[in-house]
Formats: C-alpha cells, sequence, structure tokens
C-alpha cells in the first residue's frame, strides 16, 4: 500500500461536509453551510448575457494564466488598482489564499489568524505545515497586544484577515484596528492576506476602506464574485504588488493554467450589465430582511445566557451560548431537523473553542428561519439545562 503523507492522511474532515448530503434533504432546514440564496442568483442577467459567450470562439481555447484581460480593465478601473499593483483572476477567493500560502508559507513558518477563523483557510494553513498562532477575534476586529506581542515574539511571516463580515462571527472591524493591523504589519515586516469574499454584502453603515489599502506594499487581498453574482462561477481576484506576481502567476499556472474563461466573460458581461447594481441592492435588502429575522428569532433566548453581536452585512450570527459539547448539540439539532454549524470548527485547536453556533441567515427565507428556530430551541434548552 502506497502511503499517504501524514499530515494529508490525518487531514480532519469538516463537519459541513460530512452533514452535506442530510442538509440537502428536504426535512431538514439548514442554517448551516455559507450558501448564497439561489433564488437571489441573477438569472435574468445571465439568461440575456449567455449567449455573448456562444459567439466567441476564443474564449473556448487556452488563455493567459493571468486572467481575461477585459474582466481585468474593468476590475482595475472598479477597484481602483494602483500602478504599483497587478490584479490576476483565480478560481474564487478560495484559490488566492492558496497560492499565497504556496507562495510565501513553508513547514513551520508562523502564520497569525484571528480566533475564530475561516476553516477553508486554516485547512490551507494545515497543509502547508504552517505554525498557527492566533488572536482573539474582537467585536471590533483582532486583539492588537495579542498580535503585536505575537509580531514581536515569534518571527511571523503571514497575517490573515478577514476584515469585512468576518467568518464565522460576522464582524467588521474599526478603522482604528484597521489602521493599526496596518501599521503593525509594516512594522514587524509581515505579510496581511486580507480575504474579502463578503465585503459587498453591506445591509447597512458605511463601507470602511480596506485595511490593505493602509499598507499597500506589504498586502495581498482577494476578492470574490462568490456572494454578489454566483459561487460556482469560481471567479475572483488576487491584487498584489508587481513584484510578487510573477512568481505568484507561475504558481497558479502550474495549479490549473488559468480560470474558466467563459465564466470570466460571463462574470464581465453580468457586472457590465445595466440591472447588476439594482441585483446587488436587492441581494442587501433580502439579507438584511433574514438577518432580522434571525436576530428577532434569537431575542427570545434569555439574554444572560445567550449572546451574539449585531452585524452590518454578510452571511452568519455568531451565538454564545452556554458551555457545553457544542458538536454533540450540532448533531442533535441535526436530528431535530436544523442543521447549524459547532463553533469548535473554526478554530485550529478545537480544545480552545468556546461554546457558540455559526447560524447562516442567507439561505432561507424569514418563515423558514422561524421554523428554523423553533427547531433549535428546544435543543438549546436541552443542553443548558444538562449542564
Ligand atoms: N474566504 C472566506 C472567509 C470564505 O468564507 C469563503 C467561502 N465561504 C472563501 C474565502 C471562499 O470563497 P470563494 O467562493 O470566492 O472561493
Amino acid at each position: 500500500m502506497i502511503e499517504l503523507r501524514p499530515h494529508v492522511k490525518d487531514s480532519k474532515s469538516s463537519y459541513i461536509r460530512e452533514i452535506l448530503n442530510v442538509t440537502q434533504r428536504d426535512e431538514v432546514i439548514s442554517l448551516a453551510g455559507g450558501l448564497p440564496c439561489p433564488s437571489l442568483f441573477p438569472m435574468q442577467i445571465i439568461e440575456e448575457v449567455m449567449p455573448s459567450l456562444a459567439v466567441d470562439r476564443s474564449l473556448f481555447q487556452y488563455s493567459s494564466t493571468a486572467g481575461y484581460q477585459p474582466l481585468l480593465n474593468e476590475l482595475r478601473i472598479r477597484e481602483q488598482i494602483p500602478n504599483t499593483h497587478q490584479m490576476l483572476v483565480t478560481s474564487g477567493a478560495q484559490q488566492g489564499i492558496d497560492l499565497c500560502v504556496r507562495a510565501f508559507i513553508g513547514r513551520g513558518d508562523k502564520v497569525v489568524t484571528e480566533q475564530p477563523s475561516y476553516l477553508g483557510a486554516l485547512q490551507i494553513f494545515s497543509f502547508a505545515q504552517a505554525d498557527i498562532l492566533t488572536v482573539k477575534n474582537e467585536k471590533d476586529g483582532p486583539n492588537l497586544p495579542q498580535l503585536e506581542k505575537h509580531f514581536l515574539n515569534n518571527k511571523v511571516k503571514l497575517f490573515y484577515a478577514v476584515p469585512d463580515f468576518h467568518n464565522p462571527t460576522g464582524c467588521c472591524w474599526s478603522l482604528h484596528k484597521r489602521k493599526e493591523v496596518a501599521r503593525l504589519c509594516q512594522r514587524h515586516n509581515v505579510l496581511l492576506l486580507e480575504d474579502a469574499p463578503y465585503r459587498n454584502l453591506r445591509f447597512s453603515g458605511e463601507a470602511l476602506p480596506t485595511v490593505s489599502s493602509q499598507c499597500p506594499e506589504i498586502s495581498i487581498m482577494l476578492r470574490s464574485f462568490s456572494k454578489v453574482v454566483a459561487p460556482a462561477m469560481r471567479v475572483g481576484t488576487l491584487t498584489a504588488p508587481k513584484y510578487w506576481m510573477l512568481a505568484i502567476t507561475k504558481l497558479k499556472q502550474a495549479a490549473d493554467l488559468h480560470t474558466n474563461s467563459p465564466m470570466q466573460k460571463l462574470c464581465l458581461e453580468i457586472i457590465r450589465h445595466p440591472e447588476f447594481d439594482a441585483h446587488v441592492e436587492k441581494l442587501n435588502r433580502e439579507y438584511k430582511h433574514r438577518y432580522l429575522a434571525l436576530a428577532d428569532e434569537l431575542s427570545f433566548l434569555p439574554k444572560s445566557e445567550y449572546s451574539f453581536q449585531s452585524v452590518e452585512g454578510g452571511m452568519f450570527i455568531w451565538l454564545k451560548i452556554p458551555p457545553c459539547n457544542t458538536l454533540s448539540l450540532a448533531k442533535s439539532a441535526l436530528s431535530n431537523g436544523v442543521a447549524i454549524v459547532p463553533g469548535c470548527e473554526f478554530y485550529a485547536n478545537s480544545q480552545n473553542a468556546k461554546s457558540a453556533l455559526r447560524l447562516n441567515f442567507s439561505n432561507n427565507e424569514p418563515h423558514k428561519i422561524k421554523q428554523a428556530l423553533n427547531r433549535l430551541r428546544p435543543v438549546l434548552e436541552l443542553y443548558r439545562t444538562a449542564n
């Protein structure tokens, strides 16, 4: 038997993937996945622009690794990319994280993440055999003294951050923390990897500057169309200073030659469509509605024991609950017809996990969310009284 490498063979499997078959059953309401709502995909726009793909043979040929040039041109203008930087089209933000880790992180290198953190990124760090250090994710961003301590005491190479509508907590960093993190990365020569797939899913409050705009020479920015268009298109971008781009492009070439060109063209036609802005506004209006429905349902729980931070966008509420085995709670909830993700999934070391649940509000209409909470509340009560 040919042996797999131990860190690949023994990698942790994700709870969400494990329960996927069950959550797809009609009788289960899933607040588990980070799924955009399919009934809000811009199907009318897609139908209208799709024929423009069928008349362009060049789209179906092998193409440039950097991406479909008309899309890159359009995004450079929209995102006001400075001349010092270049953009590469990636297969979603996920590939952007992977390419950056391949480019900068070797076995034993130190990576800092907020705790809890996006499990897809934790998985990449773990496959790279990075040494993961954590800082607390507070209601306005990372704990700065902890971050500075790591930067001072450890030779940290990369800080992975989700400053806009963090997954899983929904937190949006304050302007102060954005500026301070940028200053700390500059002072200690740490690469900031800013992952911003939820940035345009804002339904209230004002957008704040990206952290990478505060330290452009030392940061890489990842954007994605998964949440505002559709995730199956697998179109995102990586923006970095020019001096790193040739090497990152070679890594992308080795990984998959280039991102699917017809999907890049489709993406361009969608964002150029006169109805696109209205689509994003509608999406955010609807998500706000769903968020308020979930927040309203959660307000029935005793406030002394259950708490959550209000959010201004994104897809998640992070519900803090009394201490219990959250994995076992999630399984009981599933037996009662509602899927949720136990907080321990989002910790590099689950022994550090606080008792919390990630609840998604984007994928179900308010009446379904209400029904889901009617199923979840008795399970919460059972675990509360059992402890
Ligand atoms: N980063 C974060 C924080 C995410 O939550 C996700 C997916 N849910 C991704 C990256 C991957 O997104 P994409 O579909 O653009 O690859």
